[in-house]
This record gives C-alpha cells, structure tokens and sequence, in this order.
C-alpha cells in the first residue's frame, strides 16, 4: 500500500436517454418482488451486481458507461427493458384508492409504525421475521393499493454479516450502508429544504431528517439523526439496529414513536388509523395525547381519542420477551410528558404497568393506548390473551380483547419465478389476482407431475450451485484445502439432485431448538447415511451478538457438520438473509421447524417453503398449529407445556426420527413414476394448494383491513367528532363506572329449577346493587349450552337480561325468560358487566362480576 493519504473520487456512468428509467426502477422498491427488473440489471454485469449486493441504485452508480450505450443498442436488452416498463407503468397506473375502497371512508389513510422493514438484501433494515412481516404487510398494501404510509428508523448499519469460523465461532461484521446507495431520498419542502424534526430528550433536543422509500405505492418514512446538527452520541441514536444498550434503545422507540408522529405533522400527512407493530413504537400514542392535550383535551379523553384509532400487534409468545425499561428510566425520559399530559407520574406509570411487575412495559403501554390487539397465529392470540390477561383482571382470557390474525408472506416475492411461470402457463395471468380464492388453487392439482417435480427439481439445483458456491467461500476463507471442498460438496450434485435435502434456517434462538435432531446422533446417522436412501440437511441462521446460548447451538451444529461421517450431508451456510432464505425455501425438499409450544408466535419462513411446494414438518405450534391439514405436510405434536423440558426434548425428537424413517424418507424414495414419487408430488401440491390462498400477505392485509381498519377508522371518527364528544363522554363515562364498580353485586332471586320438560319457559330474576350506577350503564347476561367435561366460553350461547324496575332497598331488578332449544343437561351462568355503545370492545373496561 501507498503511504500517503489516501484521496478518493467516484466516477459515475451518464445514464444513456434511452435507458433513462433504469433510475426510476433502481428507486421504486418495486423490484423487490420484481425479479425480472432484478435480472435486467444482473445481466448488464453479473459479478458487479454480485458485489454490490443485488442493490440497483448501487449498481448504477458503478456500472461502466460503455456497457450502458452498448444494452442502449442491443434489442434483445431494449425489449427487456422496454417489456418491464411497460409492466411497471401498468402496476403504476392505478392508483392507490382515497375514495373509501375496501369499506375505508375517503382520505382514511393507515400509518404502519414498525422497528425494521425487510425488504431486499440490498436494503439491510431488518434482522429477522418481523421486519420481513413488515416489509410483506407494505408491499401487499401496495398491492391492494390500501392507502398505508409505513414510518420506521434508517439505520446506519442494519444487522451484521455473519461468518463462521472453523471452531464454529460466529463473526459479526458491521458495514456502514452508504445512504447514496440506499433506494431512499431525502424529504425535501416545496422550497426544497429538507424537512426536519426536533425531538426532545432530557436536556436536549435531537434533530432528524427524513427520507422516504418508494415500495410500489406505499411511501415508506424513515428517521435518521446522524447530522452534523446532533452530538456525537445523538448522531449513533440511528446508527445500529438492535445495538447499544438500554438508553440507546429508548432513545430510539422515542424517535420513532415520538418522531414518527412530529415528521407526519411536519410533512402535513394525517393518518386516521395508526398500527403499531410490536410494542417499540408504543410511545407513539403518548405524542399524539399530547397534541390533544395542547389542543385543550383533558388526558382520559385524549386517551380515549387516541386508542380508538390505534391497533397493536404483539409478535412475542413470553413475558420475558416484552419490551420493558426500569421506571427510573422512563422517569428520566418522561418527566415532561407528564407535565404536558396534565398527569402525574404514578398515572403515567401506570400506563406501562402490568399488575405485579415493577418496569415499564411496551406492550402494556401499547394495550392502554390501543382499542384493536392481536397474536399473529391462533395459538400466540390465545398465548397473549392469558400472557395479558391481567390488564383485563375479571374478564377470562378466552373473552379478553385480544384476537389474532395470522400472518402471510408476499407471494410474488417469496414464491420462485419458475413457479410463476408455470403458474402463467398453467393457470393463466389471472393468478395474481386470484390470490386469497383456495377453491381457484385447487387447479394446482391439474398441472402435470412430470412438470411440478421439474420445476422442485430445478430449484433444487439452482439452491444447490449456491450453496456450492458460499460453501467454497466459506472453505477458502477457514483454509480448507480443495480436496476437503471436494469431499464436502459431493452429494451437492446440481446436475443430479436427487437427494432428499431437508433446510432449518432462522434465528439461532435457543426455544427454536436447532439442535433437537441432536439428540440421538445414532439414530441420526441410520437416517441420514443410509446408501440407498441418504439424506442432506441444510442449517443457516445468525444468533444476536450478545445471545450467548443462540452462539452455543451455532458451535453444535457447526461441531456435528465436522464430524466426519456428517460431512458433506450436513451443513451450516453462512449469513443468512433474504437472498439465502428465497433460495432455501424454495429449494430445499422439506422444510423443518421445531420450537419449543407455544413459543413460536406465527414462523413465516415455512409458509415461504409451502407456497413453492416444499413440504412442511414441524412442530405443531405457531401458523402451522391451524395451517397443517392432514395431507399437506408433517406435525410432531408438542408435548404439555408444564412437562420436564429435557424429556420434552427426547420425546419430540423421537416424534422427528420416526417420522423421517417412516414417512419422509419413504415417501420421497418410492419413485413409482420415471425419477420420482407420486406420492410426493401430490403431497407437495396439497402443500401449495392449502397453504398459497391462505399464507400469503394480501389475505393478511385484508383481514387488517375487514377486522381492525375498518372499525379503527369508524371509531376514531365516532370518538373525535363535534370536537371529541365521544372520546369525553367515554373517558367521563368511564370514570364514573370505575369508582362504582367495587360496589356492585348480584344476587338471585327466582328458585332454580331443577328439571323441565322441552318447550317448558324457564324464568330468572336478579337483583343488583348498582352502587350509583343506571340500569342501561350495565349488561345482564346468562350463558347456556349443553353441559361438557370441560365447556369453552365460546361454546355458549348469550341471552340478555330486562330491566324491570327498582326495589325500594334500591337494587334494580333484571329478567328473563327463555325456552330452552336444547333437551339433555345444560350448564348456564349469570353475569354483569358495564357497557355502553361507544365502546370499542364490550369487555375493554375489564370489569364483570359473575354470580
Ligand atoms: C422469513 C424469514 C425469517 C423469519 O422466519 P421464521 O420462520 O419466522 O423464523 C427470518 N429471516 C429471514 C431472512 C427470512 O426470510
């Protein structure tokens, strides 16, 4: 090397007029889901593409000029180019609907808040599942041309390039993205400023700049404090995902949430329906009480405002994950909003309070704040609903307002382009917008075997030759001689991939279990080594840096690739990202997945496997606890939550070998057609048909839609109307009802009856003491259905009580009269709760008294 100072100079391509666009499409997150743009691109300068990692606007930057002029006179290129134009125009053309689409009223407009946003590999803001949930929530709104804004932080370094060492160490390495690069741009005024936000923090003021990405028709705004104007320690509140330590953490949920609502304000933008996704931008909802509060709003009513609008989607399966901060710390941060909300600090803390917990809670604050909540499977709502139940402390976990909505994944983004093609070929264009139809799907089953295991097979092959080719970056890197490679890549045979190749990729998170088919590494071997019928496994995945256990599962799957009878069948890649996980899921045989129930909120990686006909075997926890149907796939049934962990372990580990021996492995190796199982194919099809309609994102976005968006937008109207009449009528209603409610009491009047005859009327009577409060402030309900072993609450039916006048004691008499429709034993109860029909759910006051 030189020794003077280095002086550096980037030299830049003109782009040719006739390839002008190439910059409209390297900014327009569009190509994310859209590979022909992507391989537009590629194919200009594959290794420079490479290089810059698959990122467009780099690309361009960096390309050389004459291979531009030369694509600007080659037809083959031009009509590339020209035909993804036209389809980009097309896409273009119709514009988001502001006129009340979708049971939305016009200028409804949605604010999607969320921590990280995974889109592309060239676009590192995301880690792991929840940004890639956020980024398909986005490009599916798009899609739907759903009118969403998304807000979230642009990081400086997004997560760390991961290697693994020979010892099975794992390396992180940071790169600072250079924002030039970024398919973002600046927010600029109409005198061409740009915009700019102050948010305050103790004894200071940071300033942020906002960018904007182009996701299709989404606008995506981003914060970002690394400016000159900001101290050296307020410059790196945007510089690392995921990094720093409590402070820094906090500091950036407050520029989110705090700063995600000041930059709509600045920008003019006025959401009505505000979803936070995971509790890190909960502080959101304390910015905008506090514009209400300004506004001469008292706090409950802006509260009430507030949450009416607000929906919250919890992604965390254990009170131990939840985002919480020591309330010394939110006191430190805080003060001033306590002030500016006109409350004290024992009421501000109080918002972040779960009985019996001494901290902060994010996903407390995010509930309080919030009228609309869900899990994102069937299983994780029902897990929230009891992890949360004790901020509805009389209502039971089955009625608490916590629902669920499952996830889905972007289709067009996960599902391989063979498949589409075949899909155009097969099913026609109109598959695209026939995405949610599963009775339209069920034509999958009509395309030919022969073809569907084609296209399996040639995506195998395709994940082979990269995994072929990181496995040679990896031996090198780790001085791994070439006959060592030679040994290792053997059975990875692109041109003959017929072995059966099972994947596990995700975050090496210890309830995930990687290391499950450790347990019997004897067992393993007489599966996997069998001559006749061997079997490959993939593992990928990265671990947090400061996650010691999830580094240790990292060194056993490394330890048990070295092994020497395990080498070449069973391996770790490096550094898995998007790019890894669309090659994985759609090329690998079997997708694998064994958490620990009920810890695994949704998983959407295996959904990812289904649609492209990989076969799913998995616990059944999560999506896969309702996706699995018989036919489709795979289900180790999870053992009882309360049972020893470590025979949890062996016995679902048994569960996996026995299933792989007798039911993977067979059917795969039974090739009663020329190369293949007919068996297999038809599996593989149920996968891809059962799943495609249903896992997918524009189905999820629709259910955002139909269940929280709709209503959000009906009641934050209803709520702000005539200058908040019916936030202060809650809120004032509300209050009233808390002070009485320790009082109330029912009691029964009538004689039960004991036996009756069908069609015989039954009569009840109670009476209750309302401690001040009137006959329509409450609901008097009786629940009845056949008696069971163990009935559910969701198996009754409900029948409401009459008011039928006053005693002169002062207790308010109720009736009913009801004729059973049922013969046989029933099982009833009588209950009263408060209501009134401004509120969002009957039971969000979380009060009701059971006789
Ligand atoms: C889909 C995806 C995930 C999430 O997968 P899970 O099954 O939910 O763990 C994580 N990382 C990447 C890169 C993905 O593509």
């Amino acid at each position: 090397m030189p020794t003077g100072t280095v002086f550096t100079v980037a030299v830049n391509p003109k782009i040719p007029p006739r390839l002008a666009r190439l910059e409209e499409l390297a900014n327009d997150l569009w190509y994310s889901w859209d590979r022909s743009t992507r391989s537009l691109f590629s194919r200009l300068n594959p290794s420079l593409w490479g290089a810059v990692g698959h990122n467009p606007k780099a690309f361009l930057k960096r390309v050389d000029e004459s291979l531009l002029w030369k694509a600007a006179e080659d037809q083959v290129f031009l009509a590339n180019y020209n035909s993804i134009l036209s389809a980009y125009d097309s896409y273009h053309s119709e514009p988001v609907r502001r006129d009340g689409a979708k049971g939305l009223k016009a200028n409804d407009q949605v604010a999607y808040f969320c921590f990280e946003f995974g889109f592309h590999e060239s676009f590192p803001i995301y880690s792991g599942g929840l940004g890639i949930l956020a980024g398909d929530h986005c490009k599916a709104a798009s899609d739907l041309r759903l009118p969403l804004i998304g807000v979230g932080l642009l990081y400086r370094q997004g997560y760390f390039f991961q290697t693994i060492d020979n010892q099975g160490n794992q390396r992180v390495t940071y790169t600072d993205s250079d924002f030039e690069d970024l398919p973002v741009a600046p927010v600029l005024r109409n005198d061409g400023t740009e915009v700019r936000i102050d948010v305050e923090l103790p004894q200071r003021k940071v300033e942020a700049k906002i960018w904007r990405a182009k996701i299709g028709h989404v606008t995506l705004y981003l914060l970002d404090t690394d400016l000159p104007e900001n101290s050296a320690d307020d410059r790196d509140i945007t510089h690392q995902l995921y990094g720093g330590d409590r402070s820094m953490r906090i500091e950036q949920e407050i520029l989110l949430g705090v700063g995600g609502v000041l930059a709509l304000q600045e920008m003019g933008i006025k959401p009505t329906i505000w979803h936070i996704n995971e509790g890190h931008a909960a502080f959101m909802m304390l910015e905008r009480m506090r514009g209400l509060v300004q506004q001469g709003l008292d706090f409950p009513s802006a509260l009430e405002a507030v949450a009416a609008s607000t929906v919250f989607t919890t992604h965390t399966a254990v009170p131990a994950g939840h985002d919480q901060f020591s309330d010394d710390m939110i006191n430190t941060y805080f003060q001033k909003f306590y002030h500016d909300l006109g409350i004290t600090r024992e009421e501000f803390m109080a918002l972040g309070r779960v009985p019996g917990n001494h901290d902060f809670n994010m996903t407390a604050l995010a509930i309080h704040g919030s009228r609309f909540h869900n899990g994102v499977s069937k299983i994780h709502g029902n897990v929230s609903a009891r992890i949360c139940r004790d901020l509805w402390p009389q209502i039971e976990p089955e009625e608490n307002p916590i629902a669920y909505i499952t996830n889905g994944v972007h289709v067009p983004t996960f599902l391989a382009q063979e498949w589409s093609d075949l899909f155009d070929r097969y099913l026609g264009y109109e598959w695209r917008n026939n995405m949610c139809d599963t009775e339209y799907w069920s034509r999958i089953s009509a395309i030919p075997d022969h073809l569907f295991w084609s296209v399996r097979q040639t995506l195998k092959s395709q994940m082979f030759y990269g995994i072929r080719a990181r496995l040679a970056t990896q031996n090198s890197r780790n001085h791994g001689s070439e006959a060592h490679l030679d040994r290792l890549l053997k059975s990875v045979d692109p041109i003959n991939p017929n072995i059966l190749t099972l994947g596990f990729a995700r975050r090496f998170a210890t309830y995930k279990r990687a290391t499950l088919l450790f347990q019997d590494l004897d067992w393993l071997r007489r599966i996997m080594l069998n001559q006749e019928r061997p079997v490959m496994i993939i593992f990928a995945g990265k671990a947090h840096p400061v996650d010691v256990p999830g580094q240790d599962l990292i060194r056993s799957v490394s330890q048990v690739a070295r092994m020497p009878e395990f080498e070449g069948r069973l391996f770790l890649i490096e550094d898995y990202d998007l790019r890894l996980a669309r090659r994985l899921v759609a090329g690998v045989d079997v997708w694998l997945n064994s958490p620990v129930y009920p810890l695994e909120a949704s998983g959407t990686s295996g959904m990812k496997a289904g649609i492209n006909g990989t076969i799913n075997l998995s616990v059944l926890d999560g999506w896969w606890g309702e996706g699995y149907d018989g036919k489709n796939g795979w289900a180790i049934k999870p053992g009882p939550e309360n049972m020893d962990p470590a025979l949890r372990d062996r016995e679902e580990s048994k569960d996996f070998y026995e299933t792989l021996q007798d039911h993977v492995v067979p059917l795969y190796y039974t090739r009663d057609k020329p190369g293949y199982s007919s068996g297999w194919v038809k599996m593989a099809k149920n996968s891809m048909i059962s799943l495609l309609p249903r896992y997918n994102a524009a189905r999820m976005v629709n259910e955002y839609t139909e269940k929280f968006y709709v209503p959000a937008s009906r009641q934050g109207r209803v709520y702000s109307e005539n200058d908040f009449e019916g936030a202060i009528k809650t809120a004032a209603w509300k209050a009233f009802v808390r002070k009485a409610w320790g009082g109330v009491r029912i009691r029964r009047l009538d004689t039960p009856a004991k036996r009756i005859s069908f069609g015989d009327a039954l009569h009840f009577e109670v009476a209750a003491i309302l401690n001040g409060l009137k006959p329509e402030d409450v609901i008097v309900e009786l629940l009845i259905c056949r008696q069971l072993k163990k009935s559910k609450l969701s198996e009754f039916r409900h029948f409401r009580f009459e008011f039928t006048g006053v005693e002169e004691s002062g207790e308010h008499l109720f009736a009913l009269n009801l004729t059973p429709d049922l013969c046989g034993k029933l099982e009833y109860y009588i209950r009263i709760y408060p209501y009134q029909p401004l509120l969002t759910h009957p039971f969000e006051m979380g009060m009701m008294v059971w006789l």
